[in-house]
């Protein structure tokens, strides 16, 4: 297996996160070629501020052959599209015409004629970063809620239960009957998950390495979140029927390749597990400035309809990159 990376930067249009301040952001694309010819594409895309290992620990550990679970993960989806490209497949082929969630990273940014028109070009669903500024974010939520938007909060495993409960207090009646569900609503406690989701349905993110599945006596979330960037797919939908939980795939808020990734993933699971499946957030390269790979990504509205190309597409762009090759030793 030959592998190469090219850096790059994503330059973040508001703060990302109530654990993230706004700056650039950097990642690697990684090129894989294997033995018989094929050769895909992925991304690699740290947050250390949620505890993923820096890029550069991550690529010298690819270089030494000690290959964190992350760039396992880019492998596994750099082979998913390299079989993709060899058979000139565009993992838009199925032709599923999938409704993502908008991300609001930043509630005291987003204004009431914002809110209407997302409402007006179709979106539905609104995934909400919080734990910033709880009194502005609570009449976010109010108003995105008598507008009839499902909604998603994410403390991001940040904040206490008391916290979480006073936030959850705040919300008028209406906006917690719209709230699918709250992700990592504070540090992963089976216990004190299992009391949350008395209030509201919980979702397991960020929090997922804390979580040991065996000695649950109750059940402390309804949702998995898969980011197919960060976690074995496979695992999590086994998990997912063996624990009775719904699931909705999101992109890591990383680069277009990966994001495509995440989309690709996103279509084959509601192919193959329908009902499972929430609503996907994959839509997320507009949180960042547009590059010359997001300008490639055809939307309406929620949907992503096409990147052209064959595997999660790009071809020309991909090829026209700057590769460094990484010595496996
Ligand atoms: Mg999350």
């Amino acid at each position: 297996m030959k592998i190469s990376y090219s850096p790059y930067v994503l330059r973040p249009l508001s703060t990302p996160n109530a654990v993230t301040a706004l700056k650039e952001r950097e990642g690697a694309l990684l090129q894989i070629g294997w033995p018989d010819g094929r050769l895909g594409y992925a991304d690699l895309h740290p947050w250390p501020e949620l505890g993923d290992a820096p890029l550069d620990e991550q690529l010298t550990g690819l270089r030494n052959g000690k290959i964190s679970a992350q760039a396992e993960q880019s492998i596994w989806l750099a082979h998913r599209d390299a079989d993709l490209r060899q058979q000139k497949k565009s993992i838009f082929d199925s032709a599923l015409k999938l409704k993502n969630n908008f991300v609001v990273t930043n509630c005291a940014e987003v204004d009431i004629e914002q809110l209407e028109s997302l409402r007006s070009k179709g979106f539905t669903c609104l995934k909400i970063k919080v734990g910033r500024n709880l009194q502005v974010e609570s009449e976010f939520i109010n108003q995105a809620a008598a507008r009839d938007f499902l909604l998603r909060l994410d403390f991001n495993g940040v904040g206490r239960w008391q916290i979480f409960e006073r936030f959850m207090s705040r919300l008028e009646q209406m906006a917690f009957s719209r709230i699918e569900y709250v992700e990592d609503p504070f540090p992963f406690d089976d216990g004190a998950w299992a009391e949350a989701r008395q209030l509201v349905p919980i979702a397991l993110d960020n929090q997922f390495s804390r979580v040991v599945w065996k000695t649950f006596k109750r059940k402390p979330f309804d949702v998995l979140v898969i980011k197919p960037a960060k976690i074995d797919v496979e695992r999590a939908i086994e998990l997912c029927k063996t624990y009775s939980l719904k699931a909705t795939v999101t992109s890591y808020m990383d680069h277009p390749v990966g994001v495509m990734h995440a989309l690709g993933v996103a279509m084959a699971l509601k192919k193959n597990h329908g009902k499972m499946m929430l609503e996907p957030g994959c839509l997320t390269h507009l949180l960042y400035e547009s590059d010359l790979f997001s300008k490639e990504i055809v939307f309406i509205g929620p949907s992503i309809l096409k990147v052209p190309g064959t595997g999660v597409g790009f071809d020309a762009l991909l090829e026209g990159l700057k590769w460094h090759p990484i010595k496996l030793t």
